[in-house]
């Protein structure tokens, strides 16, 4: 595990000197969905507090042994009547894909006094297995929850094709950086959209070149014999 994990820090630090990043604003979030309590305990006691899960059935038992101690991202796909599992134990929420779920989550969130901060999923490469709004449909969709006040559009996420060779990623994740800067020109959002959510396993240097700031990594930390 400690090897595993030693070995992705070095590839991240070099995706960063490769492209002129620091390495302070890149944030690797454990995908732990595949990963028992026993080995979720141990990832975060190497120090990675950012710990990913997809489903709340999967999350459960993690959460209420060490949801104190972590910053929580809930990355799966998420339906309207799975928000009152999750709110006020997940902090980020990177599939945001539908004005139904936005409200609910305003709705939950400002019961609690609390605010959401959510990433909006985008299908970059258009494939029709993949959640997410299309490019053009991202502004249209920030100016319907402007007025959402408990939920904080922080960023944007998208999953990559799997390629064998992860540079055919490239394209996928340039797009994403690109819209994120011309969502920013529009001042869709009451603050700047500044975060990218984007790479895994297979990626993530990629990614990490063309500008993600939160990197998501289950398998590589993992390992697919203790998960
Ligand atoms: C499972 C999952 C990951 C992690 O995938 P790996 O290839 O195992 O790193 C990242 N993001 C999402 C949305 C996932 O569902």
């Amino acid at each position: 595990m400690k090897d595993r994990m030693n070995d992705v820090e070095t590839r991240i630090n070099d995706a960063c000197i490769r492209s002129g990043r620091l390495r302070e604003d890149v944030n690797m979030i454990a995908v732990t969905k595949y990963a028992s309590l026993e080995v979720t305990a141990q990832i975060m006691s190497h120090g990675l507090i950012h710990v990913g899960e997809n489903r709340w059935q999967n999350a459960e038992a993690k959460w209420n042994a060490l949801g104190e101690e972590g910053i929580w991202h809930f990355i799966g796909h998420l339906q309207s009547n799975k928000v009152k599992d999750i709110i006020n134990k997940f902090q980020y929420i990177h599939s945001l894909d539908k004005l139904s779920l936005a409200q609910e989550l305003e709705k939950r969130a400002s019961l609690l006094g609390i605010e959401v901060m959510a990433f909006v999923q985008v299908n970059i490469s258009g494939e029709d297995t993949k959640y997410g709004l299309a490019p053009e449909n991202v502004a249209p969709f920030l100016e319907e929850i402007k007025q959402l006040n408990h939920v904080k559009i922080v960023g944007l996420m998208t999953m990559a094709p799997f390629e064998g060779n992860p540079e055919d990623t490239r394209p996928i994740f340039r797009g994403l950086r690109k819209l994120r800067d011309e969502l920013n020109r529009q001042s869709l959002t009451r603050e700047p959209i500044t975060e990218l959510s984007m790479g895994m396993s297979n990626d993530f240097e990629v990614a990490i070149e063309e500008g993600s700031t939160f990197v998501r990594l289950g398998s590589i930390l993992i390992g697919k014999e203790e998960g």
